[in-house]
């Protein structure tokens, strides 16, 4: 089985020049690009895009950030469950609990400018990609 998962290079990475090295730690695991492009959010597409975490309270600062600058989207397949590969190489979403060799240990600045977002189910997977690519 091959699946799929949606990856986003957040604003803070984008910024700092490490979407090359975001790319190349999924490639060099194996992992197909099927898909990418860099847009920009505007701060409701963002509130769409997050609506799973309406009412949390850290939503407006996240909606904030993730419609500051571009981002880069792509999907990415690979043997087995991508879901699960792909969030264990992106490491925990506070980056100061991310396993050394993790992108967000190696690269992500808080919890809320943590470089980059995965997809966190089959189902949400879905979702995402249809968000992001028709
Ligand atoms: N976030 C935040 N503060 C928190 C929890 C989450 O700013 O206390 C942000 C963070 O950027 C995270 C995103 O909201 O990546 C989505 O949260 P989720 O719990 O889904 O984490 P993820 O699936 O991205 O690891
Ligand atoms: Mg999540």
């Amino acid at each position: 089985m091959r699946g799929r998962s949606l990856l986003l290079i957040k604003p803070d990475a984008v910024e700092r020049n490490l979407t090359g090295q975001i790319i190349l730690r999924f490639e060099s695991a194996r992992f197909k690009v099927l898909a990418m492009k860099m847009v920009r959010l505007t701060y409701e597409e963002a509130r769409r895009f997050y609506a799973v975490h309406e009412g949390r309270p850290f939503l407006e600062e996240l909606c904030s950030f993730m419609s500051s600058g571009p981002i880069v989207a792509m999907v990415l397949e690979s043997d087995g469950d991508t879901v699960s590969k792909v969030r264990s190489l992106i490491g925990s979403t506070d980056p100061s609990k991310a396993a050394p060799g993790t992108i967000r240990h190696d690269f992500a600045l808080s919890v809320t400018k943590n470089s980059v977002h995965a997809s966190d189910s089959e189902e949400s997977a879905k979702t995402e990609i249809a968000f992001f690519f028709s």
